[in-house]
């Protein structure tokens, strides 16, 4: 979706936009899953100076809900992320929502002539140029015999992972900001009457016009089981207001000041979209909030914890459940094409039913360190409490 804005000059640079340096920019940045663009909002040159970088920022501190969701973008996949059990072991999250371990081991013993080697690595390719690092150790290892007769083994994590749940530094903050603008741009607000955004974006000692959204509930009705971004604008020319409410993966929540004084138009309009799917959503939102309330949010004196908390406990476990069954489904296709390798057909070969019993047993034998994890999972305490900002985070390692 394109908008017109009486502008058409860039929002950062002023430069006149024309067939030349127009650029396609998304509202809601694409590496987070938006997809609402608009080509008159910035220029080309500065969408890849400051864009991008900012974007890319702001991807990054949010990319554990990316990869465990399966956000999907344009260009390129979601990176892998480093992160951390509670009891300080290092991973990689990868963006199918999989982990693998971040520094791969092996251990070599060797009793009565016998050698026994215990592998734990990414992928199998690591595996294959470990065993022969190994065999430099050990002579007498038959690299290939051993490649045949290894056995593979997924391995689930036992403890929690430790995950960030805040945005900051000044480069994803400038995301959020030029978000909030590049919506009002295409809601036909000039570029001009949001100074206070205009500043903050081009100057960087500018004072910061927003502030993190949780002493007030601005989405109405707020779906139960869905995960959504949202961009929200109001402008009301009486009160001197321009605001924008962000929210991105229903936890991180800002309202940004976009003017100091607003003499425009009145508007209010908001964009929802499924950041997993794609789809758009239709979100009303509250916008009844007092000066007093604005001023403290933007101030940054408002106390937000609480209210941080009550958010991550209403969305975390829907990204938890969400990662769950993309990894039940996972697990369950690698078990059967496990089963019918094992048996000498191709992935997605019929099988005969004379081989049934033999094929669920070969998927039980795949599925049972799943099936472990799931009833050594069931045992333990509740995900998340107040006062404990750690969880638990499904997921397996290649072993
Ligand atoms: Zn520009």
């Amino acid at each position: 979706m394109n908008a017109i804005n009486a502008d058409a000059t860039c929002a950062l640079c002023a430069a006149l936009l024309d067939a030349r340096n127009r650029s396609k920019e998304h509202v809601i940045p694409n590496a987070i899953g938006g997809r609402l663009t608009t080509q008159t909002f910035i220029c080309a040159a500065c969408n890849n100076t400051h864009g991008h970088a900012w974007d890319a920022e702001l991807a990054r501190q949010t990319n554990w809900f990316s990869s465990s969701l399966g956000i999907t973008r344009h260009r390129g996949e979601v990176p892998k992320e480093r992160v951390q059990t509670i009891d300080g072991t290092g991973l990689w999250l990868r963006s199918d929502g999989t982990m693998a371990p971040e520094h791969p081991r092996s251990e070599v013993h060797e009793t009565d002539g016998k050698v026994t080697i215990q592998i734990v690595a990414r992928n199998i390719d690591e595996a294959h140029r470990m065993l022969k690092a190994a065999r430099r150790k050990f002579p007498s290892i038959d690299v290939e015999k051993a490649k045949q007769e290894m056995e593979v083994k997924d391995e689930f994590l036992s403890s929690p992972l430790h995950v960030q749940l805040q945005i900051g530094g000044p480069e994803a903050c400038r995301s959020i900001v030029k978000t909030a603008l590049a919506y009002a741009s295409t809601c036909g607000v000039p570029h001009l009457c949001c100074d206070a955004a205009l500043g903050y974006l081009q100057h960087i000692d500018s004072p910061s016009p927003f502030g993190f959204a949780y002493t007030f509930e601005f989405v109405k009705a707020r779906p139960s089981e869905t995960v959504l971004h949202c961009v929200g604008l109001m402008g009301d020319p009486k009160r001197g207001i321009l605001l924008s409410y962000i929210e991105y993966f229903g936890h991180f929540r800002f309202l940004v000041r976009l003017a100091t004084h607003y003499s425009g138009e009145p508007v209010n309009a908001s964009y929802a979209i499924d950041p997993v799917s794609g789809k758009e959503e239709h979100i009303d939102l509250d916008w009844n909030i007092s000066d007093d309330q604005i001023r403290a949010i933007v101030d940054g004196t408002a106390d937000v914890y609480p209210g941080m908390m009550k958010a991550a406990h209403h969305i975390i476990p829907i990204v938890l459940k969400r990662n769950e069954d993309r990894q039940r489904q996972r697990v369950i296709v690698e078990a059967f094409e496990y089963a019918a390798v094992s048996l000498g057909f191709r992935p997605g070969d019929a099988i005969p039913t004379a081989h049934s019993e033999r094929f669920v047993a070969l998927m039980m034998e795949k599925l049972s360190p799943y099936l472990h994890h799931l009833v050594a999972r069931s045992n333990r305490p509740p995900a998340l409490s107040d006062a404990d900002p750690f969880w638990n985070g499904p997921s397996s390692q290649d072993a």
